[in-house]
């Protein structure tokens, strides 16, 4: 088995080493739109460093996205490379403010340079939950329109666990955002606290063998990030912001090309943006980068959370929480989103190979006990927001909705089962999670529900294989 293994790999590898050249190109473009429009208009093409992910995987088969890039051959009669992914721009256009006004945003996707000429495709994914192309362009990787300027080191790799070559392994890229010079040493000890917590908590801890973890020092002029809401705009590596589309929590960037370049100078397959910074705040998007405050006490809790996102794609399961996006997924409408489901059809339910037990579908739990708690929880939640409160007054209140929610879940009958629990994705009806907690509903558990799992494992092996 074994050497039929290392077989297949090097067959793999050769087919990869004909059509590739074994190093990173960058597309960078810009997306634009309204609500009811939306272009991709193309910027430029950047020559990276060596090939960082599989040589064996180069067509997704995941399902997953809200967009599809794929490279073509010449005549797009056979697809090279494909990625599926979710992005800001996918996240405003749901937002009441696309209905007023149109903006713009940076995003770039990078591929395994091709020898020869090839086209480029992004789609998007319909109603229907079919890919359409919203974009198609002929490229030369071997042309002069393609910038080939060395990567400047701008920063420090500091490797926190390496297990093998990048292409076998999950290469996590970790970011120092908003911290000085002389916060060198607080980031190496953040990155290495936080780490540990996500290398403590399954699956990632059984399959630690297949990532190598490094971080990134960068030094920012100032500690901290951006905080609109009380007034404070700082100069930060990487420009990430609270309060992205208005929600106060929310942690991002729209520089994307300085991201890249800077990033660039590490082997990367995924990236965290740690922030340095005491309030508490994160963000997530499917193969784009998370985001998330290293100073809060859930702090540990965000980095898995983020990275579950922006990893493997996973869907919020919790709803009623104050978010921005008006709609962000349409009734009747499966969601791509591994873990959360409309349930059109019980019996193609997607996680049903994984249910030993049956239970009924949709699954009863006591959401009105738990709607009624989590609405006293938010009314107190907003009215800390407007007062400017303390970050030690919102974490005393999330630990007293830790305690109350943990004890309300841990009882239902049905507590530990999987089943299709309405209530997911930010909308409390019509949408459902697969178990009763997990750690993309509430802050309470320390493992994933299995369908996360499985999501996760499939993502790992994307990149270690
Ligand atoms: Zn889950």
């Amino acid at each position: 088995m074994i050497l039929l293994a290392t077989l297949l790999f090097s067959v793999a590898s050769e087919s990869f080493d004909k059509q590739f050249t074994g190093r990173s190109l960058r597309f960078d473009y810009v997306h634009t739109g309204t609500a009811t429009e939306e272009h991709i208009a193309y910027g430029k093409l950047r020559l990276e460093g060596e090939w960082p992910e599989s040589r064996t995987r180069l067509v997704d088969d995941s399902g997953l996205g809200k967009y599809l890039f794929e490279v073509l051959d010449e005549k797009q009669a056979k697809v090279l490379w494909s990625r599926p992914f979710a992005s800001i721009y996918g996240e405003w256009e749901s937002t009441g403010e696309a209905e007023t006004l149109r903006r713009a945003f940076q995003e770039s996707q990078r591929f395994p340079e091709p020898r020869t000429k090839v086209v480029l495709r992004l789609s998007k994914r319909g109603d229907d939950n079919t890919f359409k192309p919203i974009f198609t362009s002929a490229i030369d990787p071997t042309s002069r329109f393609v910038d080939r300027a060395p990567i400047t080191p701008r920063g420090t790799i500091i490797p926190v666990f390496e297990h093998g070559a990048p292409a076998t392994k999950v290469d996590l890229l970790v970011l120092a955002e908003g911290y000085r010079e002389s916060d060198r040493a607080k980031f190496e000890a953040d990155l290495k606290r936080l780490v540990a917590v996500m290398f403590a908590t399954e699956p990632f801890l059984a399959r630690k063998a297949d990532f190598n973890v490094r971080g990134l020092f960068v030094a920012s002029p100032e500690a901290g990030i951006s905080n609109p809401r009380k007034g404070v705009f700082r100069d930060s590596a990487f420009g990430c912001s609270f309060n992205a589309f208005d929600s106060d929590r929310y942690v991002l960037t729209f520089d994307d090309v300085n991201l890249r370049e800077i990033a660039a100078q590490a082997p990367y397959d995924t990236l965290i943006m740690l922030a340095n910074e005491r309030k508490y705040g994160g963000g997530g998007i499917f193969n784009l980068w998370s985001t998330v405050t290293a100073d809060t006490e859930p702090a540990a809790y965000v980095f898995v959370h983020e990275f579950g996102h922006s990893f493997a794609g996973l869907a919020d399961e919790y709803y009623t929480s104050q978010v921005a996006y008006e709609s962000f997924s349409k009734p009747g409408v499966e969601p791509w989103e591994p873990n959360v489901t409309a349930l059109l059809d019980p019996e193609q339910l997607k996680w049903r190979d994984l249910m030993t037990a049956w239970t009924d579908l949709p699954t009863q739990w006591g959401q009105k006990a738990y709607d009624e708690m989590d609405l006293a929880y938010q009314a107190k939640r907003k009215k800390l927001i407007d007062e400017q409160a303390s970050e030690e007054a919102t974490e005393a209140l999330m630990r007293e909705v830790k305690v109350m929610s943990t004890e309300l879940l841990t009882k239902e009958p049905n507590y530990g089962k999987l089943g299709a629990f309405e209530g997911a994705m930010y909308e409390a009806k019509g949408l459902y999670r697969p178990e009763l907690d997990c750690i993309m509903f509430t802050r309470n558990p320390t493992n994933f529900c299995r369908v996360c799992t499985r999501a996760i494992e499939a993502a790992i092996d994307r990149y270690s294989r």
